[in-house]
């Protein structure tokens, strides 16, 4: 009899995550035998934990909050080009006896875009939040497509070094992208698509965003996700946008794409997204 291949998602806390029955899914879709686990690691040992998780014989770590960062550090010299740019790693594993990093957040969202035909190719798009999430969605956004992005953060500042960062390497989408604060400039193109990359719907706030930024022609995304509609989907119904939606496609579509990473092959999305919609509704983890 042969041995499971063993898998995890490593965070602190994880017992929320549904990465495991998400990969249980997609592993029962072509016959594969796995095992995946949630490593919940203490600050101090993430890099202990991850260590001993592939010296134990691991094949896979999913990565989450708030150990991205380190995650990155970790694979700094096998990253792929997406987790380069986004400084953020999400999806490990080990080659050669070395550790691979790669950020499949940004492909996670695209995906879910198209699944739901939200405008992306030769649109308008604009993205509230300038933290991990927005950073790491930016390229993959560009690379399908995307017009114009406006990045739109609370702390302005952070928007703009955002951007400027990104330029650093990527000095041709000069044209492609602006970045500001929630009040003031308002001189970005009107947006198809806006995308709250902010924790705000977490916190049940809604964000503080002057009326002029919102067109009752743009749709919305969040990539937060929950058993009801979040603060921002309210937020744009009210604003009479008509094509709303949240993240939990995205959620899926990540893992879709690390699991094409570690088993070259490609997981349909649309029966897990409803899945997990459903267990979401019945409070079933
Ligand atoms: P970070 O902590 O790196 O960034 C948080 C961002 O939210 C900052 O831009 C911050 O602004 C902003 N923010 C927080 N609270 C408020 C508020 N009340 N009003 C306005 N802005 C606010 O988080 P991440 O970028 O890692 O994650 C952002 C969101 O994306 C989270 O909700 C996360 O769950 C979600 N996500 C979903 C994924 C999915 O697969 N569906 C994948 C990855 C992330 P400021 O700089 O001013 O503090």
């Amino acid at each position: 009899m042969t041995t499971p291949l063993s898998f995890a998602v490593i965070g602190h806390p994880v017992a929320h995550s549904r990465s495991p029955e998400i990969h249980e899914a997609f592993a029962a879709q072509f016959g594969i035998d796995l095992t995946y686990e949630r490593l919940d690691a203490e600050p101090e040992a993430f890099e202990i934990s991850v260590q001993r998780f592939f010296d134990q014989g691991g094949t896979g770590l999913n990565v989450t909050v708030p150990f991205k960062e380190r995650a990155w550090q970790m694979a700094n010299t096998h990253l792929s080009p997406r987790a380069r740019d986004a400084g953020a790693v999400n999806t490990l594993w080990i080659a050669n006896e070395q550790i691979h990093g790669c950020n499949t957040d940004g492909v996670g969202l695209v995906t879910d875009l198209k699944r739901l035909s939200m405008p992306v190719n030769g649109a308008n798009l604009m993205i509230l939040g300038a933290g991990g999430a927005a950073r790491g969605v930016l390229g993959p956004l560009l690379a399908a497509g995307a017009a114009h992005i406006a990045v739109l953060n609370r702390t302005a500042q952070r928007a703009r070094d955002l951007i400027e960062n990104w330029l650093l390497t990527h000095p041709n989408d000069k044209l492609k992208l602006q970045s500001g604060g929630f009040e003031g400039d308002t001189d970005w193109p009107a947006p198809d698509l806006v995308i709250n990359a902010t924790s705000s719907s977490l916190q049940g706030e809604a964000l503080a965003l002057p009326a002029a930024l919102w067109s009752s022609n743009a749709s919305a995304y969040d990539m937060m996700y929950g058993a009801q509609p979040t603060t921002f989907m309210q937020q744009a119904h009210e604003a009479g946008s008509r094509q709303i939606a949240d993240g939990l496609g995205m959620l899926v579509g990540q893992a879709s794409e690390s699991f094409r990473l570690w088993h070259g092959k490609t997981p349909a999305i649309e029966p897990v997204v409803s899945q997990i919609r459903a267990q979401l509704r019945t409070h079933v983890r």
